[in-house]
């Protein structure tokens, strides 16, 4: 039985992990299960997993919840909600944004199987999060995009030889076809109906402005340590192509499902082996269109931006990341409009100082300064 912390349970990732457990009952165990605050769900998780610890981010929360489970089961928060992850021998990262940095960074310490849903602490902490790997752990990523590229390089972050570039698929999001005029009185509703994937609010969100695509680029930077210049991003609106790898002889070796996160989050659980339960298989015998086209680099202007956030390096990224979170959650609470979100984001980079944190607390002490920063310029715009 392998054992596994599922953080961020209650969340898309989380609760898609879970799913997998569930199907497998004899082949993996949940020793750890953490989340934000929604205590109802937990406590669901609680008594079918029966997990040993239980992490809630909001201390009132975690008051309220164990007053309600056994005393059997450690209810932690804080600190300790961080190193609960060490209970575990496989780790899912299915937290929500920047406060899933330290659940990374612990978990790569204790030398743990990391899958990596958290793309945000990837993108914030980039160098150091490698030179982290370096102490044992090993980082398989979730995201379906990466894993495409990790399953068509044999299940290896390594680029093989030959290798031409990276081709990385966007849906598109729900704003595709959209005209420019448009995009002006675009709703939150609007943002969240994402086309192929049901995912949380945030990147939900920045799969709209595109944001998404961008941190993705980033990530995949880091991942596979692969040049920006080699990293390409097509539009793709079916969502079967997952993303490609390109060999300078003009072959490509490309991953194909149907949309289903438990795929790539299998992958994170059986790899180097493989479950033996389809999630998203594809039935060939009817017919299937495949259609790509160029992402509008007009109407959606972030992805640029992230490539030059993502070249500059160093803490650019981490500003960039803080900066698009404070501005989807205005977007979130209607604090301010769609076409705002990158208008913070961009305005925020301006007063980016160059510079390399050496450290995960230098990058938190980063993350917070760019927020500061972008939510001064979330008070100009909502007050114009
Ligand atoms: P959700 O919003 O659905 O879930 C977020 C989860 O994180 C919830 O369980 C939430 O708890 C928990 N959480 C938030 N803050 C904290 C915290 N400080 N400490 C502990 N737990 C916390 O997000 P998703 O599942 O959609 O996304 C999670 C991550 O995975 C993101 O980084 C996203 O980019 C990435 N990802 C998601 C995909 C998807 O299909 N959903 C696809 C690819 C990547 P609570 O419920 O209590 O608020
Ligand atoms: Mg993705």
């Amino acid at each position: 039985m392998k054992s596994l912390a599922v953080m961020g349970s209650t969340g898309s990732i989380g609760c898609q992990t879970l799913d997998l457990v569930r199907q497998d009952p004899g082949t993996f165990t949940v020793t750890v299960l953490a989340a934000h605050s929604n205590i109802e769900r937990l406590l669901e998780q609680v008594q079918e997993f029966h997990p040993l610890v239980v992490g809630v981010y909001d201390e009132l929360a975690a008051k309220e919840l164990r007053s309600q489970v056994d005393a059997s089961v450690a209810v932690v928060t804080g600190e300790e909600l961080v190193d609960a992850v060490t209970a575990a021998e496989i780790v899912i990262n299915g937290v929500m944004g920047f406060a899933g940095i330290r659940i990374t960074e612990r978990a790569l310490r204790a030398g743990l199987r990391l899958g990596l849903a958290n793309k945000e602490s990837l993108i914030a902490a980039g160098d150091l999060v490698l030179a982290l790997l370096s102490m044992g752990g090993e980082l398989i990523p979730v995201d379906s995009e990466h894993s495409a590229i990790f399953q068509a390089m044999g299940q290896s972050r390594q680029v093989p030889a030959g290798f031409a570039r990276l081709v990385i698929t966007a849906s598109g999001g729900p704003f595709r076809q959209l005209p420019a005029q448009s995009l002006r009185t675009v709703t939150i509703e609007d943002a969240l109906a994402h086309p192929t994937w049901s995912m949380g609010p945030k990147i939900s969100v920045d799969s709209s402005t595109l944001f998404n695509k961008g941190l993705e680029v980033i990530e995949a930077h880091y991942l596979f340590g692969v040049a920006y210049d080699a990293i390409s991003v097509v539009v793709h609106p079916e969502s079967l192509v997952h993303s490609m790898v390109e060999f300078t002889d003009g072959s490509t070796l490309a991953q194909l499902s149907m949309p289903d996160m438990r795929l790539p989050i299998s992958l994170a659980l059986y790899s180097p082996l493989r479950s033996d339960l389809a999630h998203g298989a594809l039935d060939w015998s009817r017919p299937m269109t495949l259609t790509f086209e160029e992402v509008d680099r007009i109407r959606f202007p972030a992805l640029a931006l992230a490539y030059e956030a993502g070249r500059l390096g160093g803490g650019a990224p981490c500003w960039m990341n803080a900066a698009n979170e404070v501005a989807v959650e205005a977007f979130l609470n209607s604090s301010i409009g769609w076409l705002q979100i990158y208008e913070v984001v961009a305005r925020t980079m301006e007063s980016y100082e160059v510079g390399s944190p050496m450290s995960i607390d230098e990058v938190v002490e980063l993350d917070r300064q760019a927020r500061v920063v972008a939510t001064e310029m979330v008070q100009v715009l909502a007050s114009a």
